[in-house]
């Protein structure tokens, strides 16, 4: 591969391991600030499956330079609030249009990654699917990445964006620090064109510091998570689902890479950090590891890339964690919590700084 050079006039080259929208992001940054990039993904095609839903305003802003942001924005609902019910009964109501910081968008991951791929194409990089990084070994000036027994690609630069299970995190020995969280949660993707909330967020305290949500993907299309086995089923309020598209289980992770890297290859995303899908943070904060580590290679400040972003991945972590042990609080903890809630469905400069709190990055 050639590239541009940085300060020390080496040549840029990268080499990029998982299409999801980190590893995306990480390719069209790059190309667009003028590296050579190749970008492998061991599927034979575009993922067709949507696990995120929500784009903050940050990563709208973060894939605005290369054309990215705008579409997202443009074909994705925007949320005009979110209400918490404890049962079926309303106990929060928040707006989040009320500032740009407060805009939350929704759109399925797969088009989210389907606007990346077309960003990508428009710089002349293609993903190059079918290709399973198998291992890797660090040289004196550069990265060898092995995909099977006869396909070696060096370049100066490897990033790992290969999502929980990373296999260039296992290669380079880095530890995953963290646990699995008891239990099994459940996810129902369906269509309905009865749901009254065609916008808005719903959440749903249940008995034994059980949840669920529904979360508007698309028109008439929803996404039903709980705590419970059974999505739909765990619902205090009735969904008529016209069709379900996909039902499946999942155990959370909650989880951090000890190190985000190893000298010239780094972890960004999912390889990087793991965490509940409450406050819908884990997309947003893997693009933004990858502009970041995308503007700190061109700029030849790579190696300052874990102090900048393990903190961010730590703080994200914290966040999530610290509002689904609210939101699966029991006893006198869920008592609090709801007077606490009480107050806040009262004060709107609560809500701003909840809000916020949960958006940023
Ligand atoms: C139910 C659910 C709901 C969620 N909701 C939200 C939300 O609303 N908002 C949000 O921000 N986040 C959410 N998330 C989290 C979000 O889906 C992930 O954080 C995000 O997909 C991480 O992106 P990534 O690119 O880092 O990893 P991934 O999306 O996992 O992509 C990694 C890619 O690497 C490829 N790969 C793996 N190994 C190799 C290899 N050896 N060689 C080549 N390719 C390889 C994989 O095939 C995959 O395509 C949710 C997650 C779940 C489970």
């Amino acid at each position: 591969m050639s590239g541009v050079a940085t300060g020390n006039a080496a040549p840029v080259t990268v080499t990029v391991i998982g299409a999801g929208p980190t590893g995306l992001t990480a390719a069209v940054e790059l190309a667009r600030r003028g590296a050579t990039v190749r970008i492998f993904e061991k599927r034979d095609g575009p993922s067709g499956l949507s696990r995120a839903v929500g784009i903050t305003p940050g990563s709208l802003s973060l894939l605005a330079p290369c054309g990215a942001g705008p579409a997202i924005g443009a074909e994705a609902i925007r949320f005009s609030g979110m209400t918490m019910h404890n049962g079926a009964e309303p106990v929060l109501s928040i707006p989040l249009n009320f500032d740009d910081r407060s805009s939350l968008h929704a759109l399925p991951q797969n088009r989210t990654e389907e606007h990346l791929i077309e960003a990508l194409r428009r710089y002349g990089v293609e993903v190059e699917y079918f290709r399973c990084l198998s291992n890797l070994h660090i040289r004196a000036d550069h990265v060898e990445a092995n995909f099977g027994d006869h396909i070696k690609v060096e370049s100066r630069f490897l990033i790992g964006a290969d999502g929980v299970h990373s296999r260039v995190r296992a290669t380079l020995g880095i530890h995953f620090e963290g646990r699995d969280l008891p239990g099994h949660w459940s996810i129902a993707d369906v269509i309905s064109a009865s749901w009254p909330h065609p916008d808005r967020f719903s959440g749903y305290l249940l008995p034994h510091g059980h949840v669920a949500v529904v979360v508007p993907m698309a028109p008439q299309r929803y996404r039903v998570i709980s705590s419970q086995r059974e999505a739909l089923a765990a619902l205090p309020v009735t969904l008529v689902a016209d069709k379900v598209i996909r039902e499946s289980e999942f155990v959370i992770q909650v989880r951090q890479a000890e190190s985000y890297g190893k000298g010239p290859v780094f972890l960004a995303g999912d390889a990087a950090h793991a965490h509940s899908p409450v406050g819908g943070r884990g997309m947003n904060l893997g693009i933004a590891d990858a502009c970041d580590l995308a503007e700190r290679i061109m700029q030849g400040t790579q190696d300052g890339y874990e102090a900048a972003r393990r903190p961010e991945g730590q703080h994200a972590i914290q966040v999530s964690e610290r509002a689904r042990r609210m939101m699966q609080s029991t006893g006198a903890a869920k008592a609090a919590f709801l007077a606490a809630v009480a107050v806040i469905d009262h004060t709107p400069a609560a809500q701003r700084a909840v809000v916020h709190q949960l958006l940023a990055g």
